[in-house]
């Protein structure tokens, strides 16, 4: 009676089925990554610093509403933008407060232009 060894098989599919989707992932984000190169200027969005072949790779692809799985193959939700401003731009989003409704604009639109007239009708002396 031969013995069988059923696990051998299973794991290595489960290796192919992990590399298969490692390579997909890879593949994917290349696949968007080489899709919106191809699609927009290679120029950075925030502080238009200009890229060519040689430093492209500082170059990144920022996912407008931060889903990376987010991928409309018109480059709707894609945005490149440099090393620096992706990462600023990702740090903006983390130090995004909600603001108190009014606040400011009260302050801007009362004590400014009334200072303002003041200075001015105090100029007559
Ligand atoms: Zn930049
Ligand atoms: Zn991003």
């Amino acid at each position: 009676m031969p013995t069988r060894k059923p696990v051998n098989p299973n794991l290595e599919r489960l290796d192919r089925v992990v590399a298969d989707a490692r390579k997909a992932r890879e593949e994917r984000d290349q696949g968007y990554r080489g899709r919106a190169l191809k699609l927009y200027p290679w120029i950075c969005g925030r502080c238009a610093r200009e890229f060519d072949h040689t430093n492209v790779h500082e170059l990144t692809v920022h996912h407008k509403d931060h889903n990376h799985d987010h991928n409309p193959l018109d480059g709707s939700n894609w945005e490149l933008l440099c090393l620096y401003c992706h990462d600023n731009e990702h740090q903006r989003q983390l130090d995004t407060r909600p603001l108190t409704p009014g606040s400011d604009r009260i302050e801007g639109a009362t004590h400014a232009p009334f200072a303002d007239l003041a200075a001015l009708l105090k100029r007559d002396d």
